[in-house]
């Protein structure tokens, strides 16, 4: 048992240490994220260390595809880990399910040392029981059958072929502890039935796993979503079985829910929930952290938009709110239009060209003509879009030569019969625009299509044809630029092209 005794006379590590434990059983979701990124900003904000271990002891839900993309979201959204999954570290292995022989031992630890005890009852007598003791009105949990058994009764299951589970005792009294969220907390243990700690094939359930890696990991802080308020008490008589000096116990802070519209916890059923999802549909990393970061916290002035560096500067536990916080999906696209706006020029181009990549806009890699086109028209949209795929809408008609397609829609609505002769008129006075550039395309356009000396339309009526036919929809980047970008032969093509469809 030396080898993981647990720290009782050692001096702790120093310093906060406080993981994030997923276990992803899936893409990671919006309140795990919530979850890790306090973590993080506790840590950074403390000087201290911040650890990921992966709670896969359930490999039969938690696979290893799913765990790498847990890594790459948690990468994406900047929340490096100090110690972990393929950094390492000097508590290693980080994941539960390299570290079985560890769980093993305690759990033979704590059968010696009276903490633990075999429990045969079958998954139909608990039943059977728990239904008694409904119908009485009495509490439904473990009722402690196997706490106390005789030699003769141990021996008679084991030759029914009775294979048992390890069951931890749960001392009288109660918990009490100080949540950094919610102050002081107390858990009678008349609720906190004697509970499984592993399963009869001596594989380890959760809290006996998180309770024995917090104290192996030297875990100070543990920051983590409310749902798992009513497992504390758990943990800390497993931490106290352990051995482990009260000092020493990590301090909880639970984080309030994450909620749907609805007012439910958020789920697939109210909501989106997976973060793989936002970063598909073009949501950049810092607007997803920015906005989860205001889902129970704020900084104490009226500030909603920071950066990460700056949430961790001033992130503070105290100011976590106790109340639930509602996902709102608009407040998220306002803030990722405002960091659109916000990115560098050259950042911007960066970030939408794998989605013009992905919808097969540019090829993958990019020309070099396709980069420098993508460069020059990123300008006239990144102050109108507020997620990154709608980028592709907008620059599509740029790219696409022969497969140009006009919105069957808009054609409909705008390419009548009244326009052939706009359409027409503006392909000739753009056949003589001298030089091509935006302001000459809007002098020529507006003297063959608004002056009276040219058909003298209104603005409105004059332009929507012809941005259709350009650009394929009634809404697009600034016509006169995107004329430009477009070149003169094709835009004069598709002008011919709208004003023979329209008649
Ligand atoms: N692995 C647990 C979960 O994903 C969380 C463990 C913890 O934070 O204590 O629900």
């Amino acid at each position: 048992m030396t080898e993981h005794a647990p720290p009782a006379d050692d001096q702790p590590a120093g310093g906060v240490r406080v993981r994030f434990a997923p276990s992803p059983s899936g893409d990671l979701h919006v309140g795990n994220i919530r979850t890790a990124l306090y973590d993080w900003a506790f840590a950074r904000h403390t000087g201290g260390t911040f650890v990921l271990r992966i709670e896969d002891t359930d490999r039969s839900r938690v696979t290893t595809e799913y765990i790498a993309s847990a890594l790459d979201t948690l990468r994406w959204l900047g929340l490096e880990w100090d110690e972990g999954p393929e950094v390492g570290g000097p508590y290693g292995p980080y994941l539960q399910s390299e570290r079985m022989d560890i769980y093993r031992e305690w759990v033979q630890r704590l059968l010696a040392d009276g903490h633990a005890y075999y429990c045969y009852c079958t998954t139909e007598e608990l039943a059977a029981r728990r239904e008694a003791a409904r119908a009485g009105g009495g509490p439904s949990g473990y009722d402690g059958h196997c706490r106390v058994l005789t030699a003769e009764q141990v021996r008679a299951y084991q030759a029914e072929g009775r294979m048992p589970v390890v069951r931890f005792r749960m001392p009288e009294g109660s918990t009490t502890f100080t949540d950094l969220v919610r102050g002081e907390v107390t858990f009678d243990h008349q609720h906190v039935p004697d509970f499984v700690l592993a399963r009869a094939d001596s594989s380890p359930l959760y809290t006996l796993a998180v309770a024995v890696d917090d104290v192996l990991m030297k875990i100070t802080h543990v920051v983590r979503g409310e749902d798992l308020l009513s497992s504390t008490p758990r943990q800390i008589a497993v931490y106290r079985a352990m051995g482990v000096p009260e000092e020493r116990f990590p301090v909880f802070a639970h984080l309030p829910y994450v909620l749907g519209k609805d007012g439910q916890r958020l789920s697939k059923r109210n909501g989106v929930v997976s973060a793989n999802w936002y970063r598909q549909e073009g949501f950049l990393p810092e607007a997803i952290d920015n906005y989860l970061a205001l889902l129970g916290w704020s900084p104490g002035d009226n500030r909603e938009e920071f950066t990460l560096e700056e949430m961790a500067a001033e992130f503070d536990l105290a100011r976590v709110n106790k109340n639930a916080a509602q996902f709102d999906v608009r407040k998220l696209e306002s803030i990722n239009g405002d960091k659109i706006r916000a990115l560098d020029p050259a950042d911007f181009v960066s970030r939408i060209i794998p989605f013009l990549q992905r919808a097969h806009v540019i090829g993958d890699p990019p020309s070099d003509a396709e980069v420098a086109l993508v460069t020059a028209a990123a300008p006239l949209i990144q102050t109108r879009i507020s997620r990154l795929t709608e980028a592709v809408g907008m620059l599509v008609f740029l790219f696409a030569g022969a497969g140009f397609e006009v919105d069957a829609q808009d054609a409909a609505k705008v390419l009548t019969p009244d326009a052939a002769p706009v359409l027409r008129a503006a392909e000739a006075a753009l056949a003589e625009a001298e030089p091509w550039t935006a302001e000459v395309i809007e002098a020529a356009l507006f003297a063959a299509l608004v002056e009276p000396a040219g058909l003298g339309l209104k603005p409105r009526v004059a332009f929507a044809p012809v941005r259709v036919a350009v650009t394929g929809h009634r809404v697009s980047p600034p016509l006169y630029q995107s004329i430009e970008l477009l070149g003169r032969e094709r835009t004069l093509a598709r002008l011919a092209e709208a004003a023979k469809a329209a008649g």
